[in-house]
């Protein structure tokens, strides 16, 4: 664990994340109504939207922007074989502890090493059992016998099912190495310590990509997907102060990996894994043509050489990066009576104010990964300007994720958007009927500019692709 000095300066904590991400319907947590249940999360109208954006984003880099990248959408549950192959069964394990006294359970692995080596408990000082270890694969049955026999696994991670249809993908899609394959989609681990909200649960989902290429070659595309996934941050607008690398020691390393590198990203209890980009060798390939029996080597047609291609990696957890994007975006700021402004705004939540303060929550998400990219607000219902504004909407809708409200004072509604993370506001007055044009209000700024009606579509999307953080 790199639990050094935490150097987190955002106005950010778990506590004001997971309390905005209910109350605005990012992120409920499952099967509350009975009390909750450990490590798994829902996603409301804004967290699914979010992650949608997130996804897509990632999509489109991988596969519309790369003509050697394929997508694929494997099933969770694999044959059982594979997770022997992939050494998840022998080697996917947790070493834990336990407190004789506090009944309080660890993972040894972030525990001070000289608490550990005391055997003594980290919280209460009690004596702590011996380690062992604790397989994290979720593991069913399939069929109605309960036997051996029928033991399932829901996948651990998404990868297995790329490896498992690489030749498929070559066959189908004609992939001439190197190619990759792009895959989003539910895992599932047995995580003990689940704490910091959505950071690590026992259901989440990955983004991962595996890039298959000559053994020999693996070191300069490894390089290469290290510089890839940095751009990609840098370019959806993530705060890059916020982004390091993390180098795996030669204990770190799993037990297929070659070199690895974390993507970390600081968040508000300090510096944690985003994403992993790894060298894992011919490893998979090797192991699943040993245990199927089907040769995965491949090919080259000029040469007719043949080899089990080396696989980087690239892994990325879509919900962390939810929780990134969140903590990315999280602003609180004191701002001026923004004009309109029919009465005062609302007050930051845990923020003390005098009277006259008019502070304001934001998420300052990018335009592109915003779950609502515009609101549409009539500033008074009545006069006919609700039905303006409804039909503004009804244009924008097509191409934006456009929002409605008229409920309550506009400088109220501003704050509802911003604090949704909405980037623009459009707000149709009186002046609106005259001359058909509408105040274009600025999530981040605040600046509001008067747009014709018509311009408006192109205005916002010029908008978008000139966001700067
Ligand atoms: P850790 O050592 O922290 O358990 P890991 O190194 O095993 O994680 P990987 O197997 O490399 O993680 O997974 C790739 C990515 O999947 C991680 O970078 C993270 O974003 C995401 N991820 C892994 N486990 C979880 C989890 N339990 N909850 C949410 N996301 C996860």
């Amino acid at each position: 664990m790199q639990d050094e000095q935490n150097e987190y300066s955002g106005a950010a904590t778990m506590e004001k994340i997971t309390s905005l991400a209910k109350r605005r319907g990012f992120v409920f947590q499952s099967s509350e109504i009975y009390g909750g249940q450990n490590g798994a999360w829902d996603y409301g109208p804004l967290g699914i939207a979010l992650k949608n954006r997130i996804a897509q984003a990632w999509w489109k880099e991988m596969t519309q922007l790369n003509d050697d990248i394929v997508g694929l959408d494997a099933a969770i549950l694999m044959h059982p074989r594979v997770w022997e192959a992939s050494g998840h069964v022998e080697n996917f394990t947790d070493p834990l502890v336990d407190c004789k006294k506090c009944k309080a359970r660890f993972r040894a692995d972030q525990i001070p090493a000289e608490k550990l080596a005391a055997k003594k408990c980290p919280e209460c000082g009690g004596d702590l059992t011996d380690v062992r270890k604790f397989n994290l694969m979720f593991k069913t049955n399939i069929g109605p016998a309960e036997d051996s026999a029928s033991v399932i696994y829901l996948r651990p991670e998404t990868a297995q099912g790329i490896y498992v249809n690489y030749k498929n993908i070559i066959q189908s899609n004609r992939m001439k190495i190197p190619f990759g394959i792009a895959q989003i989609g539910k895992a599932f681990r047995n995580e003990i310590v689940t704490k910091n909200f959505i950071f690590r649960t026992c259901e989440f989902e990955q983004m991962e990509m595996q890039f298959f290429v000559k053994p020999g070659d693996d070191e300069r595309w490894f390089d290469e997907w290290r510089r890839r996934r940095w751009a990609y941050y840098e370019k959806l607008g993530v705060r890059m102060d916020r982004l390091r690398w993390h180098r795996h020691g030669p204990d770190e390393l799993a037990h297929y990996a070659k070199d690895a590198y974390d993507i970390e990203y600081l968040f508000p209890m300090g510096w944690r894994e985003l994403e992993g980009v790894h060298n894992r060798t011919n490893y998979d390939l090797s192991r699943h043509s040993q245990f199927s029996g089907k040769d995965l080597q491949y090919i080259e047609q000029e040469t007719n050489e043949r080899y089990i291609p080396f696989i980087i990696e690239t892994s990325a957890g879509l919900t962390r990066s939810l929780l990134m994007m969140l903590c990315d975006a999280y602003d609180e700021e004191k701002v001026p009576s923004e004009k309109k402004s029919g009465s005062s705004a609302g007050t930051a939540s845990g923020t003390e104010g005098s009277a006259d303060d008019d502070w304001r929550t934001v998420l300052r998400f990018p335009p592109a990964v915003a779950p609502l990219t515009v609101a549409v607000l009539p500033l008074m219902k009545k006069d006919g300007l609700a039905e303006l504004a409804l039909d503004i909407r009804a244009e924008l809708r097509d191409d934006f994720a456009a929002d409605y409200d008229q409920a309550g004072a506009i400088g109220r509604r501003y704050r509802r958007q911003d604090e949704a993370g909405t980037p623009f506001c459009v707000t149709v007055d009186y002046q609106t009927k005259d001359d058909q044009t509408v105040t274009l209000r600025y999530r981040d700024s605040m600046e509001q500019v008067r747009v014709p009606r018509q311009a408006l579509t192109e205005k916002i999307r010029a908008d978008i692709k000139a966001w700067k953080r």
